[in-house]
């Protein structure tokens, strides 16, 4: 073969598998019948055996015990009756665009929209291949999350269904605020809009709401305290006023979408509970009263417990400031003990670990957290199924093995309910009726 005319066949093939790599699996034109040898359907705490699930394209058709359930005679066999099958794995709090190594402050300016694009293109994959098959995205450039949740869903790249929210609202000087820099540095992409990010008094937040909700947010996240990974504000710190809290949840609310609030401290909680919002995001300092108060009004708690290990630990290396560190080992421990009290009063708890804190795909280590500060195992699958589904609004899609939902399941080797860290180790994911991946051994 003539040199050039070889070398341009190569990159076709390049291209080809590049393209192959990226694209998203169809479900099979045939019928699928999945032997599971222990079910978890994401409600019930025990197992189900020997039950086979029917697929047809996108949703489960039927399932059962495998005396009731008929296979038809073209179906395409999938055997895991070794294994557990439970629902694909939700996480309600991840930034698909941000990237675990960089907490040098240097990245603050250097980075471009596009280093958080390519990032998120290699996280979602990384996210999806380690069973989670919906995640909620609760802060990023505008409008990332949107144009990858678009991307994922018309099937050009391969991901986890995504629940868009914009980046988070916050206010001058607040935790999404970029402070204690030079008043003349600026780092922004729509300087007109301040990003979509900054807003000052409710007319103000309501105007940021809006324009979010028409560049196609599915969720809004406001930041209702100070944070962790924040110069020059204090977690405990509340921020916005309930107006301003307010003013953002009756926008997003009549829009349809669900409010998300960013609260560590115990007065910024309580702020957010009182406006109305669907979800505290970590919850780290919370009181008795605030305890009280989301039971009542049954306020769901998603908390990060996990990425201490992580933010004590590499994230060290990788030059996280030590302001930073301070806050997370002020912190750090109370949220655990906190997440105990919150379970043991009867909170509404969804999983979320804030990916992106720490290395993409590494999600589930938080389970074990979870059972060690007061879950039991088929509590913590829960909130991470059935329970996050409904958070999200999208309980008649996902969360459940159950007839007419998507066929988004998972398989692990391991007993889950005896060892949570079975899922630290996914060997199959199926999203929407197509074989992501099916690595378990026989
Ligand atoms: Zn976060």
């Amino acid at each position: 073969m003539n040199r050039t005319i070889y070398s341009f066949a190569m990159a076709l093939v390049a291209v080809g598998f590049v393209m192959n790599a990226a694209r998203g699996a169809e479900p099979s034109a045939r019928p699928v019948a999945i032997k599971v040898g222990r079910l978890l359907d994401g409600v019930s705490e025990k197992y189900q055996r020997d039950v086979v699930i029917l697929v047809e394209k996108e949703r489960i058709k039927a399932i059962g015990s495998a005396a009731d359930v008929t296979i038809p005679a073209d179906a395409e066999i999938i055997d895991l009756s070794k294994a557990t099958v439970l629902p694909g794995l939700i996480d309600c709090h991840t930034h698909l665009g941000s990237r675990a190594d960089r907490y040098d402050e240097i990245y603050r300016f250097k980075n471009t929209p596009f280093h958080s694009g390519f990032a998120a293109v290699l996280h979602a994959r990384k996210t999806l291949e380690a069973g989670f098959t919906t995640v909620r995205d609760v802060g990023s450039r505008p409008f990332l999350a949107v144009d990858l949740r678009d991307s994922i869903a018309e099937g050009f790249l391969v991901g986890p269904r995504v629940v868009a929210s914009g980046p988070g609202i916050s206010m001058t000087g607040g935790h999404g605020d970029l402070n204690r820099f030079a008043p003349q540095v600026r780092v922004s992409t729509f300087p007109e809009d301040r990003d979509f990010n900054i807003a000052d008094g409710p007319e103000q937040v309501r105007r940021v709401v809006r324009a979010q909700i028409k560049y196609g947010v599915d969720v809004i996240k406001v930041h209702a305290s100070g944070g962790v990974l924040s110069r020059g504000d204090a977690p405990g710190a509340p921020q916005f006023t309930v107006e301003e809290l307010k003013a953002a949840v009756d926008e997003a609310h009549a829009a349809g979408r669900k409010v998300a609030a960013h609260a560590h401290g115990a007065q910024g909680i309580k702020n957010a509970v009182v406006a109305g919002v669907d979800s505290i995001e970590h919850g780290s300092l919370i009181d008795d009263e605030g305890i009280l108060m989301m039971v009542k009004q049954g306020t769901w708690l998603v908390s990060d417990i996990y990425n201490d290990d992580y933010l004590l630990g590499k994230a060290i290396e990788f030059k996280l400031p030590q302001e930073s560190i301070d806050k997370e080992r002020a912190i750090g421990q109370i949220q655990r003990d906190n997440f105990r009290r919150c379970v043991g009063a009867g909170v509404k708890i969804a999983f979320g670990t804030d990916a992106g804190v720490y290395p993409h795909g590494d999600n589930a280590k938080q389970f074990f957290y979870m059972v060690k500060y007061g879950l039991t195992p088929a509590g913590a699958i829960r909130a991470a199924t059935a329970d996050a589904a409904v958070l999200i609004g999208r309980d008649k899609d996902v969360g459940r093995l159950s007839p007419g939902l998507v066929a988004d399941m998972i398989a692990v080797e391991g007993d889950p309910l005896e060892d949570i860290r079975a899922l630290e180790t996914v060997g199959f994911v199926m999203k929407g009726g197509a074989v992501v991946k099916n690595e378990l051994k026989r």
